[in-house]
């Protein structure tokens, strides 16, 4: 048997190892977070590194994306402890058809009883389980899940007094879509956008032949949302939005700790840059025939 000791060395060597620049840390995908309300009827339900999110009417609640299939127990513990039962989710909606933020839902859907929306560009990954579009990696597979309802571009879904807009920004994935709402807080109204992931992320900008339009979506894209008004920012990974550090600050009393209504051109100056330069390169790779 390995020694206790051994094993705390590893695991120290592991997490004090660093990371290669643009890696991302993938520990922290399962890595449980206690729940907490963000605004309004706004609660986070998902883990230290991909985000969930519980939008609430009274009893009644809409799940937006379930995180990892092996963290499906989890994300269900997290709605629980909340005070909701399972069975008080009656939609159940997806950011993009990633296994990090749809592995879950099938587990989710069957579990709670709840309709899932989707849009109809991610439906078909959705229903195989599986990422529609050319990578520089390999794509693993996660449970498919059957779609119950197809999303169009500048949808209202409704729920009680909850209506959430569903606009399309693919690039990211052929269906991404981005989430927004009105809430109110302490006595004034926020707009809230759930943008959907901006990055490059592996995707093959030149010569993708399961999504030839990729470059042009993602451009279409960066536009449409940079022109969202948005006092809160909700990321699909909650870091790109500093929502864990976020929280820190709300508990210790900012009441606008969430609120910034620069961050979301922020995100997408940012995406915008980094898809521009990874294009550039993939363009004179193609040119040259590397
Ligand atoms: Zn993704």
């Amino acid at each position: 048997m390995k020694s206790v000791f051994a094993v705390a060395a590893i695991v120290a060597a592991i997490l004090s190892a660093p990371m290669p620049a643009g890696a991302v840390d993938k520990t922290t995908w399962t890595r449980p977070v206690t729940p907490f309300r963000i605004v309004g009827n706004i609660y986070y339900v998902g883990t230290q590194g991909v985000a969930a999110y519980l939008i609430t009417s009274g009893h009644r609640a809409v799940l937006l994306d379930a995180t990892l299939e092996e963290n499906a127990p989890l994300i269900e513990r997290n709605i629980e402890a909340l005070g909701f039962r399972l069975k008080d989710v009656k939609i159940i909606l997806n950011s993009h058809a990633h296994s990090d933020h749809a592995g879950a839902i099938a587990r989710l859907r069957h579990d709670s009883g709840a309709q899932f929306y989707a849009s109809d560009g991610d439906r078909r990954a959705l229903e195989h389980g599986r990422h529609d579009s050319d990578t520089d990696y390999p794509t693993g597979h996660f449970p498919p899940v059957h779609v119950d309802h197809v999303v169009r571009d500048g949808e209202v879904v409704a729920l009680g007094d909850v209506r959430l807009t569903a606009t399309l920004t693919p690039g990211h994935t052929k269906g991404c879509t981005t989430w927004s709402t009105r809430v109110k807080d302490g006595g004034r109204t926020l707009n809230v956008v759930f943008a959907c992931s901006l990055s490059v992320a592996g995707n093959i900008l030149v010569g993708n032949k399961a999504y030839p339009d990729i470059a042009r979506d993602y451009v279409r894209s960066f536009d449409r949302l940079d022109a969202m008004p948005a006092d809160v920012v909700l990321t699909n990974h909650p870091e790109f939005a500093d929502v864990l550090g976020r929280e820190v600050r709300a508990q210790a009393g900012d009441i606008n700790a969430f609120v910034d209504p620069a961050l979301l051109h922020r995100i997408v100056t940012d995406a915008r840059n980094d898809f521009q330069a990874e294009l550039a390169k993939a363009q004179s790779e193609a040119k040259t025939g590397k």
